[in-house]
């Protein structure tokens, strides 16, 4: 039985296949290593959104696990348009992959081949909207985020080994996101998502050096923020910044902009979502109507 939407085709190295036939090699150290990189990337309209800076980051972190991928960027814009173009996905989801491909039983990139390159473009389940107008409740996970300096968070990999542990902390304790500290105690991110504090007007969040992934929606909202006049700065926080900000929320690609209320029992402002946040979830889905930046 499929998972996906009926009569999906799915792209593999420039080849469409239906579901049931869209397969990779049991060899390949993708699946046997997590050895791979990959992009989430949303369509609103049947147009894919932010796709210049998906194609971006993942030919960064390609660039940074030493992958070489075997399609330019302009041809791998192109294939991802017409999967979402044959699969006539209006509003959905695309999950853009490449493993290192198929090799022998040990870790020598140069004995795999053939890297394989493929695009689901699926449609999506959103969060309830209840989550969007009352706000998210999140708990500290006691899994630390990778040490940038043994595997950067800003390397979208396929191994989120330390992602899932965290998120595993989060559902065990009725959450549906964690926030993750890097291994100096400060607030580095969630397991799939960007956070933003609003105190005093301004608006705060942590840098790239932190240890996150450099989120494209954290990137859009920064720009829509300072767009809107707001202050915002990336600086290191702590968890005490959080629990006495005025307001918080998170970003990113599935997400978009979800308000939180709630940090380890302590409520956050007044326990519900506040006007910067309403009005930066406001403003990113005018963007996502707009297509994207100008
Ligand atoms: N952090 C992590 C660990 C993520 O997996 C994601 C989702 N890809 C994000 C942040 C948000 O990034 P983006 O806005 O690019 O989806």
């Amino acid at each position: 039985m499929g998972r996906l939407h009926e009569n999906a085709r799915i792209w593999i190295n420039g080849r469409l296949y239906d579901e049931e036939h869209a397969t990779v090699s049991v060899l390949d150290h993708g699946l046997l290593y997590g050895d791979g990189v990959f992009e989430g990337i949303r369509v609103y309209g049947g147009r894919v959104f932010l796709l210049e800076e998906h194609i971006r980051r993942l030919y960064e972190s390609a660039k940074a696990i030493r992958l070489q991928i075997p399609y330019s960027p302009d041809a791998l814009t192109a294939a991802v348009r017409e999967t979402v173009q044959i699969n006539r996905l209006q509003d959905g989801y695309v999950r853009l992959v490449v493993t290192r491909g198929a090799g022998s039983l040990g870790l020598d990139i140069r004995k795999t081949s053939d890297p394989q390159v493929i695009i689901i473009a699926a449609t999506i389940t959103l969060y309830p909207a209840e989550y969007y107008e009352k706000g998210l409740q999140l708990v500290t996970a006691s899994t630390v985020r990778n040490l940038s300096s043994a595997l950067s968070p800003r390397i979208k990999s396929l191994n989120y080994l330390n992602n899932i542990l965290a998120k595993i902390e989060a559902t065990d304790a009725g959450c549906v996101e964690a926030l993750m500290l890097n291994h100096k105690g400060e607030v580095a991110e969630c397991t799939g998502d960007n956070i933003f504090v609003v105190r005093d007007s301004v608006i705060r969040t942590p840098p790239p050096e932190a240890g996150i992934l450099e989120g494209i929606t954290r990137n859009a909202v920064i720009r829509l923020a300072r767009e809107a006049g707001h202050t915002v700065l990336e600086t290191p926080l702590t968890r005490h910044d959080i629990y006495i900000a005025d307001e918080c929320f998170l970003t990113g690609t599935a997400a978009e902009v979800v308000p939180v209320i709630r940090l380890d029992g302590r409520t956050i402002g007044d326990g519900r979502p506040g006007p910067v946040t309403r009005q930066l979830l406001q403003r990113f889905h005018e963007l996502t109507r707009r297509g994207g930046f100008e």
